[in-house]
């Protein structure tokens, strides 16, 4: 079992500080229309840096922030909490049995925090290491209302590449892109120098 525990507070209809514990391989969220299932995944992918609030269903950044009920007030920040099992390693770069990733957004300052196990770290460690939970955007480890048509109405390399996220190929691919990168511009140096080689001689 890999994600084990979701812990929330402030987070979209989230206003007390929530606990979701994972128990079982498969998990099926059941409930009426607006009882706030989509926001239980959309808290997943939004502690793993998701950065485009058109996809977390909001206008804004703000939007995710729990925006008050007739009995309590607004939130003033959006905590989400991600508990997995790195018992099998599937983390490369980390190396404790648990992992947990947290995401905190402030209403004032309008900034991001990131953590990994408590330590403060970049967006883009997190973006990295949601490569490879396998839990991204793309992936079908989420399966939410339409995401069946989506993936029967694909075009073939869309839904190869839905099968290479599931695979895991996706930090791969992600890595020989900036290894390419790397390489041209190795490549471009490595004229220059031989330019300015011939300059001298
Ligand atoms: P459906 O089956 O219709 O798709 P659902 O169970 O998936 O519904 P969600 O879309 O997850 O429901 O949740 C919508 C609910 O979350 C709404 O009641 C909405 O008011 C509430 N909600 C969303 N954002 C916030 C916020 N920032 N503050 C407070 N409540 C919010």
């Amino acid at each position: 079992l890999f994600l084990k525990q979701i812990r929330a507070v402030g987070f979209k209809s989230f206003a007390e500080p929530t606990t979701l514990n994972f128990t079982k391989e498969m998990i099926g969220v059941v409930g009426p229309n607006g009882s706030g299932k989509s926001n239980i995944t959309d808290s997943i992918r939004w502690a793993l840096g998701e950065q485009s609030t058109k996809s977390l269903r909001g206008a804004n950044m703000d939007d995710i922030v729990f925006s008050g009920s007739t009995d309590k007030p607004a939130a003033d920040f959006a905590e989400v909490t991600l508990v997995f099992d790195n018992q099998r390693d599937i983390f490369s770069t980390i190396k404790t049995d648990v992992v947990e990733i947290t995401r905190r957004f402030n209403k004032k300052t309008r900034d991001s925090d990131f953590f990994i196990n408590g330590e403060k770290c970049k967006l883009r460690d997190i973006q990295d290491v949601a490569l490879e939970t396998g839990l991204t955007k793309s992936s079908i480890a989420i399966i939410s209302q339409g995401t069946i048509s989506t993936f029967a109405e694909a075009k073939p390399d869309a839904r190869r590449e839905i099968f290479d996220e599931a695979a895991g190929l996706a930090k791969y691919k992600k890595r020989k892109l900036e290894a390419l990168k790397q390489l041209a511009k190795t490549t471009e140096n490595l004229t220059r120098i031989s330019d300015i080689k011939l300059t001298l001689e």
